[in-house]
């Protein structure tokens, strides 16, 4: 790779990745002053049964750099996890969107939980103490990990999962189906609920693929005892296909973009009237 002019006493490095090296140094440093100042915030989206009635919400994260304006979460969640304050961003996301729970009596709240949050011993002493502070019902809450966070560490993840489900509290395996999704793992995980990734629901209209995929995970799902939800769904003929492929919820665009807690509306909604 050609050295820029001007900058050859820096001749080890490339500049480029010395650049970015520097910026992704100082968005680490920036987004730890923002959750030190609580300047982060929650989001959340409806989550419906396939009949289109409102029965959860997930919350996610967004921040707003003072700069930079919009940070896409999987880049500040990497840089959080880079640096370490994602166990701070995280217990915040968990404590912050049980508080808002509240207000909504007849709905689960999930959360996302990155693979280092959960993976810390006291990750389930954590979030009985967030219950107990907030009061809001174990049974309401629901965690979604990634298989990154069970992941040649499948003894403790169980046991961190079984302590918290005997309060209540459910689990959810999200992103299904992009990583190694072993199936020996998933049959020893004792999770409530299997979240089909958005790439699948993106292409069941593609091919006779994809929309076979849906039907494993979901007749895998029913075999495990698991729910399964469908994420990303974006169109009236997605929700036909995942309702008839037997899927429990859904998620996505058509059912209700993520929103400030204030305009969650835990009535029932309409089904596929939110298309038009
Ligand atoms: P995720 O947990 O799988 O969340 C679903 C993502 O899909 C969200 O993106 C959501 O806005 C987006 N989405 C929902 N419906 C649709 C749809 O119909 N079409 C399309 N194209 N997208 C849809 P978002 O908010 O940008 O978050 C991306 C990822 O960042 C999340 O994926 C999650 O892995 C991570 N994330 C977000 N907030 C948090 C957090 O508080 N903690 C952790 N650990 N991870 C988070
Ligand atoms: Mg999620
Ligand atoms: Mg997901
Ligand atoms: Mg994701």
């Amino acid at each position: 790779r050609a050295k820029h002019e001007g900058r050859g006493f820096y001749c080890v490095y490339d500049v480029d990745m010395s650049d970015a090296y520097v910026a992704t140094k100082q968005l680490e440093e920036d987004l730890r002053v923002a959750i030190e100042n609580n300047d982060l915030t929650l989001v959340y989206q409806p989550v419906v049964a396939a009949n289109g009635k409102i029965i959860g919400v997930e919350a996610l994260s967004r921040w707003k750099h003072p700069t930079l304006g919009m940070v896409s979460p999987p880049r500040f969640i990497a840089a959080a996890e880079q640096s370490g304050s994602i166990v701070q961003l995280g217990d915040w996301v968990i404590r912050q969107a049980c508080n808002d729970a509240l207000a909504w009596p007849t709905l689960t709240v999930a959360a996302n939980v990155s693979a280092m949050q959960f993976r810390r011993p006291e990750f389930a002493q954590i979030v009985k103490s967030i219950l107990q502070e907030t009061g809001l019902p174990p049974q309401r809450l629901e965690l979604e990990i990634t298989e990154t966070a069970v992941i040649g560490n499948i003894e403790d993840a169980i046991a961190a999962i079984n302590d918290l489900r005997k309060l209540g509290v459910q689990f959810a395996l999200d992103d299904f189906g992009t990583g190694y999704s072993s199936l020996a793992y998933l049959r020893r995980l004792p999770f409530d609920r299997i979240k089909i990734d958005q790439s699948f629901t993106a292409s069941i209209e593609s091919g006779a693929e994809a929309a076979s995929i849906v039907h494993a995970i979901v007749s895998l799902g029913r075999g495990l005892g698991m729910k399964v939800t469908a994420e990303g769904v974006e169109t009236p003929d997605q929700q036909l296909f995942l309702r008839a492929a037997g899927v429990h919820a859904m998620q996505g665009y058509l059912f209700g973009r993520p929103m400030p807690a204030a305009e969650i509306e835990p009535a029932p909604a309409q089904t596929t009237r939110a298309a038009s």
